[in-house]
């Protein structure tokens, strides 16, 4: 078994703050020149002048010079000013991705090196703390790095090349990550569907360095976590849901509680709450394999659990069938995967979150609590909220929000970029 504590990594990030300072005027041999000019409509400049970081296909009145997809070029008004430097990607409806909205910040490897550095110095204060050795350290577009995701999992990384700027700039990428943080291996996960978006098809393997070993045990808030980098949802944990899993799981609110933990995954709720004592823990999941990772999860963390169960199913049946039954909980998690895909499927999405939350709803004892999360990022906390109003009229409960619930801080928001905002959840008291 391998648990990674503090590491070489953690130094190197914590080094990396003061780096940022001193980099800024280091030369490397990575360089992009400008290779055309987006000039936009005009009319359609405010976006960029509001800092938000894409470029729609819609906005763009002409190309000029012969950018190939994945160059940098640069976005002007339509009265030819400068606004802003981009990637480019005439296939994909987001034709440019701004890198920067300084016209004398070259794009080269300088430039990538500042940004990934700024992105780590933001998570100074977790890479600070053993307890916690798995979190997001590149955070796409709300890091600067419009594309790139990087997560950390002790002394691996996983990196989500999700465009195709980011794609062809990958070794560079890769050799940069290696260079600042000294890890062990960095593994790709590109096997997202939103790549087809800008015609790429999905990758996933091993970038540089070693495999992670098939026992990986990372640590989060001091609880142990096993985790397949290659074979795992996402990057190999719902790392977005670390501030949650502690909120929803304090001694006061789960100690000696019946709990029934709804997409359960590899039991990241279900840890916090046996950890702070939680009574019996029923967990589900369709996927076999997670409720496997989940059962060991608990073993590896040292404890014994006879009356937990797993349950392989569909979370609607099995509710359904509670329902039938009469079984009442203390406590109720649903952490659905995201129902809403785009725009046209939003309504559909809030039926589903609605049936959901109704079911769950029903199965609560009085004085229960419920804490239920959506990751749409189309369905905003107050569709949300409304939903789960909506739920709570229809089973005849009432509901008191104890706390409003978002993502991780090492999944931050751009103030600029407010779809870079996408899980909500709300913990509620249920009468
Ligand atoms: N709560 C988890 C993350 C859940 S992610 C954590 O803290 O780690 C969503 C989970 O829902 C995935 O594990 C997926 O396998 C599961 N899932 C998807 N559709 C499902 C369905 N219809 N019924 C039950 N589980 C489902």
């Amino acid at each position: 078994m391998t648990v990674t504590g503090r590491t070489d990594l953690v130094d190197a990030m914590v080094d990396a703050l003061w780096l940022s300072l001193q980099s800024k005027y280091a030369i490397g041999d990575f360089m992009d020149s400008i290779a055309g000019k987006l000039i936009l409509k005009r009319g359609r400049e405010k976006p960029v002048l509001n800092r938000h970081p894409w470029i729609f296909s819609g906005a763009v009145a002409r190309v000029v010079g012969s950018p190939v997809p994945g160059d940098v070029v640069d976005v002007m008004g339509g009265d030819g000013k400068f606004l802003a430097r981009a990637y480019y990607n005439p296939k994909s409806q987001i034709q440019g991705r701004i890198l920067t909205w300084d016209a004398d910040e070259p794009i080269d490897e300088p430039f990538w090196r500042r940004r990934m550095e700024r992105a780590i110095a933001g998570r100074a204060a977790l890479a600070l703390e053993p307890a916690t050795t798995a979190y997001r350290l590149i955070n796409a577009e709300s890091d600067g790095l419009p594309g790139l995701v990087v997560d950390k999992y002790g002394d691996y990384l996983v990196v989500q090349c999700l465009t195709l700027g980011i794609d062809g700039r990958k070794e560079m990428l890769v050799n940069l990550l290696a260079d600042l943080l000294q890890p062990a291996g960095i593994v790709e996960r590109s096997d997202v569907s939103v790549r087809a978006k800008e015609g790429l098809p999905e990758v996933k393997g091993i970038a540089w360095g070693d495999a992670p070993p098939d026992d990986l045990v990372i640590l989060e808030n001091g609880h142990k976590f096993g985790v397949d980098l290659l074979a795992g949802h996402k990057t190999g944990l719902y790392l977005d849901q670390r501030a949650n899993r502690t909120a929803v799981s304090h001694p006061y609110l789960v100690a000696g509680k019946e709990i029934l933990n709804v997409f359960a995954y590899t039991g990241g709720f279900a840890l916090y709450a046996a950890a702070n004592g939680a009574g019996p823990i029923v967990n589900i999941d369709s996927s076999i394999e997670a409720l496997e990772q989940a059962e060991k999860n608990v073993a590896l963390n040292g404890w014994e659990r006879p009356s937990d169960e797993y349950i392989a199913g569909d979370a609607f049946e099995i509710l359904r069938y509670y329902r039938d039954e009469g079984t009442q909980f203390d406590v109720v998690i649903l952490d659905p995967p995201k129902f809403s895909h785009s725009r046209r499927d939003v309504e559909r999405a809030a039926r589903g979150y609605k049936d959901l939350n109704w079911l769950a709803l029903r199965l609560l004892r009085p004085g229960g609590l419920l804490a239920t999360f959506s990751c749409s990022g189309r369905v905003s906390a107050d569709l949300f909220q409304k939903i789960v109003f909506g739920a709570a009229v229809d089973a005849g409960r009432d509901a008191q929000i104890l706390q409003r619930l978002g993502q991780s801080p090492d999944h931050p928001i751009l103030l600029t970029f407010p779809e870079s905002a996408y899980l909500k959840g709300l913990l509620c008291r249920v009468w």
